[in-house]
C-alpha cells in the first residue's frame, strides 16, 4: 500500500489527534507574559505535500505567535539576498551548545560561531534583511514571511507589546553582537523588527504550507509562487537539522531524520523533503522549551508515513 495515499495520510493524522489530545503534560511558555494567556488546549495539525494537497485536523485554523519559527524563514531570506556564503560568514551556521538566548554563546567565540535559529544569529539574520530603515527592513520581512504562508500574515500586538515592553536579554545580545561588529543594523531597532517578527499570527496550517515550500525546494505547493531558490533550502535545512529544537536538536534529529523548527508559541514545522511539510500547534512546552504535544504527532507521523529520509528499504 502507498503509504503517501490520500486514505492513509486522513487516517493516520486521525490516530495522530486521538492519541494524544488528552495529554496534559507541558506548560505554556510565560517569560513573555502574554504568552501564558493562550489556550493551552488549542490543538492543531496539518500536513501539505509538495503537489499542493492540504489536510488538517483539530484546531488547524486557530493562531499563536510563530516565534522562532520564523527565524528559519529568516534565514532563508537572507541567503536568498546575500547568498549562503554571507550567513556561514557573517554570522555562523553552528549549533551553539547553549540555550537560545544564551549570551555566553556570544561571549565564547567574540559573536562567531553561532547560527540563525538561536536569539543572537536571528537578531543578526534580521539586521541583515535588506531595506534603507527599519521600516523597509520588517515589512521585507512580513512580505516574505507571508509568501511563504501563501497569504498575509498580521501581527499578534498583545504578544508583541508584552515582549516588546520586556526584552532588555534581547537587546542585550544585540548590544554585545554589535560591540563584536556582528550585527549589522542598528541593535534596538533590529531588536524591535525581530520581536515584530516572533509576533506574528500563524495556524497550523500555515505552519505547514511554509514547511511545505521548503519541503518543495522553494516553490510554494498551494500558491505555486516560487519563493526561495532551490539551493536557498538546500542551506537552510541542514540548520535546522542541527539546531532547530533548542538544546534537544540532537534528541529530535536522531528520533525523526526530519529538519524541524520550534516556537515558544507552541509551533512546530517539520520538512520531509520531496514530500511534505508538517506544522502543528499546541502551547504546552516540555522541559527544552518545544511543544510537547507538536513532538509526539510528528514523531508518529514520521513513522507511520515511512518519512525518515534514512529509512531505506
Ligand atoms: N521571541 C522569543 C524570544 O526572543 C522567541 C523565542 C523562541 O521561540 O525560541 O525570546
Amino acid at each position: 500500500a502507498n503509504v503517501m495515499s490520500k486514505e492513509n495520510i486522513e487516517a493516520v493524522l486521525k490516530e495522530a489527534y486521538s492519541k494524544f489530545k488528552d495529554v496534559k503534560e507541558g506548560k505554556n511558555a510565560d517569560y513573555i507574559k502574554e504568552l501564558a494567556n493562550v489556550d493551552p488546549n488549542i490543538f492543531g495539525i496539518a500536513l501539505v505535500t509538495t503537489d499542493g494537497k492540504v489536510y488538517t485536523i483539530g484546531d488547524y485554523n486557530s493562531m499563536v505567535s510563530i516565534q522562532s519559527i520564523s527565524k528559519a524563514f529568516v534565514m532563508a531570506q537572507i541567503i536568498e539576498e546575500d547568498g549562503h556564503q554571507a550567513i556561514q560568514d557573517k554570522i555562523g551556521v553552528d549549533a551553539t551548545g547553549m540555550r537560545f538566548n544564551s549570551i555566553v554563546a556570544v561571549e565564547e567565540h567574540k559573536g562567531q560561531e553561532i547560527n540563525p535559529l538561536v536569539n543572537p544569529g536571528a537578531i543578526a539574520a534580521t539586521s541583515m534583511v535588506k531595506g534603507n530603515d527599519s521600516v523597509a527592513k520588517w515589512e521585507s520581512i512580513l512580505a516574505k514571511q507571508s509568501e511563504f504562508a501563501g497569504r498575509t500574515l498580521s501581527l499578534n500586538k498583545p504578544v508583541y507589546i508584552s515582549e516588546a515592553s520586556d526584552n532588555l536579554r534581547n537587546q542585550a545580545i544585540a548590544h554585545l553582537l554589535f560591540s563584536y561588529g556582528r550585527l549589522y543594523f542598528d541593535p534596538i531597532q533590529s531588536t524591535d523588527i525581530y520581536t515584530k517578527q516572533c509576533a506574528l499570527n500563524v495556524s497550523a496550517k500555515d505552519l505547514a504550507v511554509m514547511s511545505a515550500t521548503l519541503a518543495n525546494g522553494g516553490v510554494n505547493p498551494v500558491t505555486k509562487k516560487k519563493v526561495v531558490s532551490p539551493e536557498t533550502v538546500m542551506y537552510t535545512l541542514p540548520v535546522m537539522a542541527t539546531a532547530g529544537l533548542y538544546d534537544d536538536s540532537g534528541i529530535w534529529f536522531y528520533n525523526s531524520g526530519l529538519p524541524a523548527k520550534s516556537g515558544v508559541g507552541g509551533g512546530i514545522i517539520a520538512v520531509c523533503p520531496g514530500k511534505f511539510g508538517i506544522g502543528v500547534v499546541s502551547p504546552p512546552l516540555d522541559a527544552a522549551g518545544n511543544s510537547l504535544k507538536s513532538q509526539l504527532v510528528i514523531k508518529y507521523v514520521v513513522e507511520k508515513l515511512k518519512a525518515n529520509p534514512y529509512l531505506i528499504q
